[in-house]
């Protein structure tokens, strides 16, 4: 087939025809500065790599080409592009086409007149675009329509997909490199928003262009400010995200959240607690309630969605102000995606991750159960052979009951991959499924293939536990995230805002310290107890948690805290609080970023921000006047006055039929409990709080404590029950 040479051609992003070019069809007056430097290699004729984020116009790159090849500014010729989303598809080509510009897309979806129609005017070359996804390229009659056709520009959009170390590689474009070589090799440019360096040269690589410029650019975008709160319990998250939508009131915004649970419950608590009009989008919603919510957070209806990831392709709001999330994703890429949906417009935007070591063990565990190594693929076969019926070779099996099996490391999820690669392995062969259970015939663990498979696992597990480790790095990092961020898609930081993250602010903080530090006695009340705090933080030998922080500082009795800590200058210091009153300041010293928490076992340490304020005896906002919901408020001087550690309050927490179930469970278990303990149901809990555990889901004891009404000790007695029918009713 025709393939067009530009060796010749002069055309440049600043030539006379390009600007005409993008006035006439685009109505833009000039290029961006990453469109530029694409331009130069695709209108030079070059194979080119564009790695450019989301919104940054990585489109423009090949529609200005595709128009430039009139036959008078560059040569006559068809650009294909190669898409993975239908409906994304639909909406470039409606737009291209309200332009003026000739352009359609062939999809299995329509009917084969119409196909046959747009693939005589790509022969004819009248059309100037065409889209297709990449399964289109295995068909024989539109390859063999190609083969007529004058094919310009092939580019290949959401380029990742190629990549099996991409996000979301998609094995269909495999197919894309193959039918390159039989178009015989026309210029390409793959676009992507995000592939890290070690994707970009595998893209390259499996597209058959190893030797194209690569533009790496526009990651660094100066109007998202990057903040992370530790924030080990869902209580702390609550707390951080209540103090955060009081100070983005009225704003546009995005929180992320990993699972569709946490999409309903965080969405409750905004709604109820920050009183903020809020909808919920995720893969359970059906089609018609997630169009719904879209198209209002789009037209500026609904100010802010609750999201898993399933919101996210085609979100085109220019004005978002923030994105928070609940917890992190897997990889830094997946985080950025999502993060760079804030300030489109280009004002200035903040993007808050709330970080809890806790969410990292939960991602391990997901990539372990979704990659099983060999001793839990042992393990599951051994499972298997176990099963075998009457010593034959054939096994009967329940998945969920192996799940369940106290021999196998795997749960159910895991088990269903681990047999899927044991039959790859060759070690069992699967039957035609009777009824529930599934047959296998056993093969021997010895499978030929074992080595194979496994060595397959072991390169994807370590590849994932790698991304994550991205992702963990840029949460608990103490110098600019900007950099670690711009720095892990290849690109460097060259102009760094003023408003850049957290961790600068701190250096700045650091910078414009007075060099005379106050004497620790001339500090108000409040910010003696928090600078107190921070000191004994600092200067305990060992880290200590949460708890034994509290027991040391209020003088506590309890275990071996005297023993081991009574010698110690703070022991007791807050002797005339109660431990909730501590443990409030705790929270709201973690909350505003002092303190965080992590390694094995949850210890307390200081912060950048938390040693800086030691080291100059800031001034810090803790609030000792209580109740305490947001962490921050006017601080007084009162700091002998009894403050609530309360955090949130659903007194007036209306049942929805969703939660009404739950609190008459609950109900019915006060009964049967105040009965055995011989007291009446209200010392056990009141409606009040029955109701406010129903509406708000508490799924860790902090959460518990969280709420009116509920106090250390009914945790310890009661929060187990409590948390198990929470569980039971999710
Ligand atoms: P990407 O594919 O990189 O996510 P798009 O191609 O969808 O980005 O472009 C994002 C937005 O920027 C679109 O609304 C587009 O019209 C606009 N845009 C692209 N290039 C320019 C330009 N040179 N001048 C002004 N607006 C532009």
């Amino acid at each position: 087939m025709p393939v067009v040479s530009l060796a010749d051609t002069t055309l440049t992003p600043d030539s006379p025809a390009t600007k005409a070019a993008l006035q006439q069809w685009f109505g833009f007056d000039a290029l961006r500065a990453g469109q530029v430097e694409a331009l130069e290699h695709v209108l030079g004729g070059e194979d080119t790599l564009v790695v450019m984020p989301t919104g940054a116009g990585k489109s423009l790159v090949y529609q200005l080409a595709a128009v430039l090849h009139d036959g008078e500014a560059l040569p006559n010729g068809v650009t294909l592009v190669v898409s993975p989303l239908i409906a994304l598809m639909k909406d470039q080509v409606d737009a291209l086409q309200a332009k003026g510009i000739p352009a359609a897309a062939i999809n299995s979806s329509m009917p084969a007149a119409a196909q046959r129609e747009v693939m005589q005017q790509m022969r004819d070359g009248t059309l100037k675009l065409v889209y297709v996804a990449p399964e289109r390229l295995r068909h024989r009659g539109f390859m063999n329509a190609l083969r007529e056709t004058t094919v310009a520009l092939l580019a290949v959009d959401e380029a990742h997909c190629v990549s099996q170390w991409g996000h979301d590689f998609r094995p269909d474009y495999l197919a894309i490199g193959d039918a390159r070589e039989r178009m015989g090799r026309p210029q390409t440019v793959a676009l992507t928003a995000t592939a890290t360096p070690v994707v970009q040269s595998d893209i390259c690589a499996t597209l058959g262009i190893s030797h194209a410029r690569q533009v790496v650019t526009g990651f660094n975008r100066p109007n998202l400010y990057f903040r992370v709160v530790s924030t080990p319990g869902d209580g702390d998250k609550r707390r951080v995200l209540n103090d955060f939508l009081e100070e983005h009131k009225d704003q546009p915004g995005l929180i992320y959240v990993g699972t569709r649970k946490y999409a309903e419950s965080v969405t409750r608590f905004v709604r109820d607690v920050c009183k903020r009009e809020v909808r919920a989008y995720h893969a359970g919603l059906t089609d018609g309630e997630r169009s719904e919510v879209q198209d209002a957070f789009l037209t500026g209806g609904l100010d802010l969605v609750v999201a898993t990831n399933a919101f996210g392709m085609g979100v085109d709001r220019a004005d978002v102000r923030f994105v928070v999330h609940w917890a992190i994703p897997s990889t830094l890429e997946a985080y950025y995606q999502e993060a760079g949906r804030a300030g489109r417009d280009s004002d200035s935007s903040t993007c808050l991750l709330l970080y809890a070591p806790t969410d990292r063990q939960l991602r391990e565990w997901f990539i372990d159960q979704a990659q099983p190594g060999e001793k839990s693929l042992h393990k599951l076969y051994r499972a298997v052979a176990r099963q075998s019926v009457d010593d034959s070779n054939e096994a009967e099996i329940d998945v969920d009951a192996l799940g369940h099996d106290h021999r196998v490391d795997l749960k159910a999820v895991g088990v269903r991959v681990g047999l899927g690669l044991l039959e790859r392995m060759g070690a069992l062969t699967r039957y035609d499924d009777r009824g529930p259970l599934r047959h296998y015939s056993l093969g021997g663990w010895e499978g030929a293939d074992r080595r194979v498979v496994l060595e397959g696992v072991e390169k994807r597990r370590k590849n994932k536990h790698d991304g994550l480790g991205h992702m963990v790095a840029y949460a608990e990092r103490e110098t600019c995230r900007r950099e670690k961020l711009v720095g892990y898609f290849g690109e460097a930081v060259e102009h760094q805002p003023e408003r850049c993250c957290d961790a600068c602010a701190v250096q700045a903080r650091l910078r414009e310290a007075p060099d005379e530090i106050p004497p620790f006695e001339a500090l108000p009340m409040h910010s003696r107890i928090a600078i107190g705090l921070l000191d004994l933080v600092d200067r305990l030998r060992w880290s200590v948690g949460r708890k034994t922080l509290v027991r040391i500082l209020t003088g506590s009795k309890a275990g071996d805290t005297e023993a081991k800590y009574g010698t110690n200058p703070y022991y007791g210091r807050l002797g005339f609080y109660r431990q909730d009153d501590v443990d409030g300041f705790y929270k709201q010293l973690l909350a505003m970023g002092y303190l965080k928490v992590g390694g094995e076992y949850m210890t307390v340490d200081l912060t950048a921000l938390g040693t800086q304020a030691l080291k100059h005896r800031e001034a810090v906002p803790l609030d000792t006047d209580g109740p305490l919901p947001t962490g921050r408020g006017s601080a007084s001087t009162n700091g002998a006055r009894r403050s609530g550690s309360r955090t949130v309050e659903y007194d007036e927490a209306a049942l929805t039929p969703d939660d009404a179930p739950l609190f008459e469970a609950l109900r019915e278990w006060r009964t049967q409990r105040a009965t055995a303990d011989a007291v009446p149901p209200y010392v056990v809990f009141s409606d009040a709080v029955l109701r406010a555990i129903a509406v708000s889901r508490p799924a860790t004891d902090d959460d518990l404590l969280a709420l009116k009404g509920i106090g250390a000790k009914k945790v310890a007695t009661y929060g187990e029950d409590v948390l198990e029918l929470v569980t039971a009713a999710a």
